[in-house]
């Protein structure tokens, strides 16, 4: 089986509320999507896709998320999609670095592995556990009231865990951190998610102050250098999300103990092929995961729930659902979708969701093989 195109759509994906990152980042209302569909000569279709969190977030960008396809696509046409391993190395032999711009294609050739195999992607890659994974919210509000009135939004559509977005004010985190832990209802997971927006000194400061409460943090300085440098004076347990970017981070954050929780995000990692070796270096050190996309549609969040399902139960803390916090659907209400504040596998062979025909417009660019 051959890829003999490649066809690339881009899709504005507005947010439902206006969305405030930590530390005096932009805020955003709109992502710039960008969706890869792969031609066999098999007849085989697969879909991918990749949304950046907005440009401000980590080093990802829409428009170039496409320009690193433009100029892999030559490398990867001709290639068996379900060789993901030689498309990863035709990849990086045409570009190295840009995971964000790798993983859409990454997904795709998933997707025709598992069609071709008979097999959702989960099984193929030998997981396959069925239990619903608890979607967390991601509550970007500001105050102590907005905050409980963005969770009570979420509670009354079934979500028990929440990724709380702190930083950059220490008194107000620490209000923040103790309303919501007063709120707390039993059986909720929260996380307070700082998104790399505190200094050394404020994430003690913090840590320190919320000692009492046992909460878990995640990505609580800009690197992983500024999280070892406060390690061994906090209590705290911490996820790291943004800095969790190659297999050589994975392996340090595991080895000099840096963190207890690793937040993969399929298109920050490069795709699932990447995001499953940091999956294996997590389960060998007794690291738990939240898995999710890094934003986007049904598909993304698809994607990201198939290699959730690979990880025992016990070690996967949450997904997300981006697509509840979008005002448009490419896929007409198909593909995993929010049963009482879970996702749920679906059985469909592959990605188990692909994108209604007319709801992306026409192609931005298409790439064929010579002999196609
Ligand atoms: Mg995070």
């Amino acid at each position: 089986m051959k890829i003999t195109r490649i066809t690339v759509y881009r899709q504005d994906l507005p947010l439902e509320h206006p969305y405030w990152l930590s530390g005096g980042r932009l805020k955003f209302d709109v992502l710039d999507a960008t969706f890869v569909r792969l031609d066999t000569d098999a007849g085989l279709v697969g879909w991918g896709e990749g949304t950046p969190w907005g440009h401000t977030y980590v080093p990802a960008h829409g428009p170039g998320l496409r320009a690193g396809i433009d100029t892999m696509a030559p490398f990867v046409l001709g290639h068996d999609p379900r060789r993901v391993l030689d498309v990863e190395r035709a990849m990086d032999l045409a570009l190295p670095g840009h995971l964000y711009a790798k993983a859409p294609i990454d997904m795709a050739c998933w997707d025709i592995a598992g069609q071709a195999a008979g097999l959702p992607i989960a099984d193929l890659m030998g997981g396959g556990s069925r239990r619903p994974k608890p979607i967390a919210s991601s509550v970007g509000a500001r105050s102590a009231d907005e905050t409980r009135v963005v969770m009570d939004r979420y509670r009354a559509r079934g979500y028990r865990a929440h990724s709380v977005k702190i930083g950059g004010d220490v008194e107000r985190d620490i209000a923040r951190i103790r309303d919501t832990e007063a709120n707390r209802r039993p059986g909720e997971i929260v996380l307070y998610d700082v998104n790399r927006g505190w200094s050394r000194q404020q994430a003690l400061r913090v840590m320190r102050a919320t000692e009492d409460l046992q909460v878990m943090f995640e990505q609580p300085g800009e690197t992983l250098d500024d999280i070892a440098a406060i390690r061994a004076k906090h209590a705290a347990p911490v996820s790291v999300d943004e800095a969790l970017v190659t297999l050589q981070d994975a392996t340090r954050i595991a080895r000099d103990g840096l963190a207890e929780v690793f937040g993969i995000k399929l298109n920050r990692v490069g795709g699932l092929t990447r995001a499953a070796r940091m999956r294996d270096v997590a389960l060998a050190h007794g690291i738990d995961m939240f898995v999710m996309a890094t934003g986007g549609s049904v598909l993304a969040d698809a994607e990201a729930l198939h290699l959730a399902a690979t990880l025992p139960d016990s070690a996967c803390q949450a997904v997300w659902a981006c697509q509840d916090m979008i005002t448009v659907d490419i896929a007409g209400g198909r593909g995993p979708r929010n049963v009482d504040g879970h996702l749920h596998l679906s059985e469909t062979s592959g990605l188990g969701v692909h994108p209604d025909a007319d709801a992306l417009g026409a192609p931005v660019a298409m790439y064929e093989s010579p002999a196609s």
